[in-house]
């Protein structure tokens, strides 16, 4: 049985008993209702903050371990740096300077500023720091690369055509020139054995009996073969890269014009034509157009010792053949 309640009216100085409407009921099991669904939510936003469900669990774990992998692998991007910046420097300081080419300056190697705007969409992700920064080597990386292996290409070019520039080159003696006894005068100031005064001489004098071999010095093109004033029978090759050489006093020319030659080919015979005091060949070297010392041509065929022999033997002789 329900409790009867009263309240003391201070009027009529009586208890009387309080009469519960359905609108009093419905308002009382409003509140309990309500404060029981809020002190509810207060409970389980306890729980989900401090207990988390095995989901939950996992979630976390796996971001852990890609963190983990993701430092991983940027330690990993630092080495393959380390290794990509080694290679640059090796490019720039010793194989673009064998091959005499300019350096790739830093801001091209680097390459122009990232593109922010995929950064920024990759900061909306969780785990964006990271992600970010390893994504950013990568490409810098990515890029890095390319140019290298673009410099890579042009070296292979340039060693191509460095092979090509080296069989060109005059880099032997025009004569079979066995202990250097065939030297007889030098590059520089000498005594004319014609006017018997000092005059320049553009080239190097071998004596040899008439009709020896002279063989040309280096790859390339008959540029003019016949007679020419002073050089008498004379033949002068075209090298390329800005070379010609000129062989001078021959008793036969072997070879006519436009004739392409290889290095140690007979272009002609030792004689004494033209302005000259005896059988020898005068040998001379040009680079674009002119004349250049021929001692500093024989690198293929002579050692550091033989090389000195010949400059200081060329250096003392005081009369030329001409
Ligand atoms: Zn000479």
């Amino acid at each position: 049985m329900a409790k009867k309640k009263f309240h003391f009216n201070p009027e009529t100085l009586s208890y009387e008993q309080i009469e519960h409407t359905i609108a009093h009921w419905l308002k009382q099991l409003m509140i309990h209702a309500l404060s029981g669904v809020f002190l509810g939510l207060i409970f389980f936003f306890i729980f989900v903050s401090t207990i988390k469900s095995p989901q939950e669990k996992q979630l976390s774990q796996d971001k852990a371990h890609m963190e983990a992998q993701y430092k991983v692998l940027e330690r990993q991007l630092e080495e393959v740096q380390y290794v990509m910046s080694d290679l640059q420097q090796r490019d720039d300081n010793l194989y673009r300077v064998v091959f005499q080419a300019d350096p790739i300056p830093l801001s091209v190697r680097r390459g122009t500023s990232a593109n922010t705007e995929y950064y920024e969409q990759l900061l909306d992700m969780t785990n964006s720091e990271i992600v970010v920064s390893t994504t950013k080597k990568l490409n810098e990386l990515r890029k890095e690369l390319y140019i290298q292996s673009k410099s890579y290409d042009d070296l292979i070019l340039l060693a191509k055509n460095k092979e090509t520039m080296l069989e060109n080159l005059p880099a032997i003696q025009p004569v079979l020139n066995k202990n250097l006894t065939r030297m007889a005068s030098g590059y520089g100031w000498r005594i004319d054995p014609v006017y018997h005064s000092r005059r320049f001489h553009a080239g190097m004098d071998f004596t040899a009996p008439v009709g020896t071999n002279i063989f040309v010095t280096g790859n390339g093109t008959v540029q003019s073969a016949g007679w020419e004033q002073g050089y008498g029978n004379c033949v002068q090759v075209n090298h390329g890269y800005g070379y010609v050489t000129l062989y001078g006093h021959m008793s036969a020319i072997k070879v006519r014009v436009g004739q392409k030659v290889k290095r140690g080919d007979v272009i002609g015979l030792v004689g004494s034509t033209g302005k000259s005091t005896g059988p020898h060949l005068h040998y001379e070297v040009h680079f674009k157009g002119q004349v250049m010392n021929p001692q500093n041509y024989y690198f293929l065929d002579l050692s550091p010792a033989e090389y000195d022999r010949m400059v200081q033997m060329s250096n003392n002789a005081g009369q030329t053949f001409d």
